[in-house]
């Protein structure tokens, strides 16, 4: 039953071609089995193998979560300080870490790894991620629960705790691999700023080890899943569950992320009023890492050079006004997104002050400039998921680079964006853009290390499908 054409249109399932269960009540998360009425489908059905592990994933996650009796049992042995290698059931806890892209994506990451070494996963969730994303699977919690006993620790988790797991290792506490010396439970450090005994986590002898523990505590900024490919021990699967690895997080994504009812509400409010009507959607993520304020001159350039060359929009005239043969002209509905509304506010001058050559008709829209990161504020973060999700619902995407709010989107959307080349010295870059080589994430900070030969290794060159990021030449992303 799959398909190995690249691109088809397929009529709407509400199921998503069974990626999704159907044990769930519909009104409690609208998003969950309204979403595939907003998209064009134009991906690949998903794997039949990825859907029957992500069935029995929520078998074990029903079986294995919070308050379950092997959750009980679990959580029993991990107050009494001593490591058990016996437990029915074996987790890993994802800590509540960093901007709102990046959690998305390290809580795909964290997921993978879960189904990969049969963990279930277990959410911290934070200051807000109950009022952002539904539950994904049926009846049974992903959330950690308040009384997690290691709860009031996550904040002292870093480099430097007695637990974590590159700093074990640089005191070699693991010579004696007997279990009785084993701790009951291990943090592990993916964070951008870790080291060379952090990044072991990639080798496989070192996954021998962890998969000896109940419980794994994990806090990451990284979308890791590229160098996941790179382990011996799960490159077999991961083939299977993933024939097309530019449809890695695409899959995880829409099984994993559903807007609760009021994002939804922001997001369908808005595709109605200002996307649904047009021809063509076109997203425009900006999101500039400069520092000092904008809009800048030399971005708002870069955007328009893109969009016009790449034959996105069109260019305006000087003419008064352009005849088009009647019928021809079509309506093109411009979705932006940025801290900032300058360039939103120029972009939508110049196309209502000005006709385009081809006669369509431009309407720019922005939903919200909330002009600087505010991670703590409850509605922010609500525009702020409801924004990439808007974007994932064009039909051709802009992104900038090196920004993970651009990842999810794309990703989301089944879209390879054109990505904005990141401006050095306040100049637009020329090429002002190239198109991705895929719609997959570019992981950040990953290993350069060959965990046999015990050296450094460029893990971009090794196999066909991981590859260097456009955005960031010293990151990896599958294609
Ligand atoms: P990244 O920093 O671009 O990789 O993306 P993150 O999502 O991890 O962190 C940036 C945060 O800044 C977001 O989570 C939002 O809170 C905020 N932010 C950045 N760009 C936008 C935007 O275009 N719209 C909104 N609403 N918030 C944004």
């Amino acid at each position: 039953e799959e398909k190995s054409s690249d691109t088809v249109d397929y009529p709407v399932d509400k199921l998503l071609y069974g990626l999704l269960t159907a044990d769930f009540d519909e009104s409690s998360c609208l998003s969950r089995y309204q979403s595939a009425s907003y998209r064009k489908e134009r991906q690949q059905k998903p794997p039949s193998y990825l859907i029957s592990r992500l069935r029995s994933y929520e078998a074990l996650h029903k079986r294995c979560g919070p308050y379950t009796e092997s959750y009980n049992k679990t959580v029993e042995q991990l107050k009494s300080g001593h490591h058990s290698s016996t437990t029915d059931c074996s987790y890993v806890v994802w800590i509540s870490f960093s901007g709102l892209g990046n959690r998305i994506l390290t809580l795909a990451s964290a997921f993978l790894y879960a189904l990969l070494t049969n963990r279930v996963l277990l959410v911290d969730p934070g200051v807000d991620m109950t009022d952002l994303f539904c539950e994904p699977f049926p009846e049974v919690s992903w959330f950690l629960p308040a009384d997690f006993p290691l709860k009031s620790q996550f904040a002292s988790f870093d480099q430097k705790n007695p637990s974590c797991y590159g700093k074990m290792l640089k005191h070699n506490n693991f010579t004696n691999q007997d279990n009785f010396k084993l701790p009951p439970y291990l943090y592990v450090h993916l964070v951008h700023d870790y080291d060379f005994h952090d990044k072991l986590f990639f080798c496989d002898q070192d996954q021998n080890l962890l998969q000896k523990m109940p419980w794994l505590i994990m806090k990451t900024d990284n979308y890791f899943i590229p160098s996941l490919f790179l382990i011996p021990t799960f490159d077999h699967e991961l083939s299977k569950l993933f024939p097309n690895k530019d449809l890695v997080f695409h899959f995880l994504g829409r099984y994993l992320f559903h807007p609760t009812n009021k994002v939804w509400g922001l997001i369908t409010r808005y595709y109605k009023s200002y996307l649904a009507n047009a021809d063509e959607r076109i997203g425009i993520q900006i999101r500039v890492f400069d520092v000092g304020t904008g809009p800048f001159q030399h971005v708002l350039d870069q955007i328009l050079a893109c969009a016009i060359k790449e034959n996105l929009l069109p260019e305006i005239s000087n003419e008064e006004a352009i005849i088009s043969p009647s019928g021809t002209s079509k309506s093109k509905a411009v979705l932006m997104t940025s801290l900032s509304s300058g360039y939103f506010e120029k972009i939508r001058d110049m196309y209502w002050e000005h006709p385009t050559v081809t006669g369509d008709v431009i309407g720019i829209y922005q939903p919200s400039h909330e002009e600087y990161q505010q991670t703590h504020k409850q509605m922010h973060n609500q525009k702020a998921l409801a924004e990439m999700y808007l974007l994932s619902l064009t039909d051709v995407l802009i992104t900038s680079s090196w920004s993970t709010f651009g990842y999810v989107a794309q990703s989301l959307g089944g879209l390879r964006p054109w990505i904005l080349y990141k401006p050095e010295n306040a100049k637009a870059p020329d090429p002002p853009c190239r198109r991705a080589m895929s719609m997959e994430p570019c992981f950040h900070a990953p290993p350069f290390y060959d965990c046999k030969a015990k050296k450094g290794i460029d893990t971009g060159a090794l196999v066909p499908h991981v590859r260097h990021c456009e955005d960031m030449s010293w990151g990896l992303k599958l294609v």
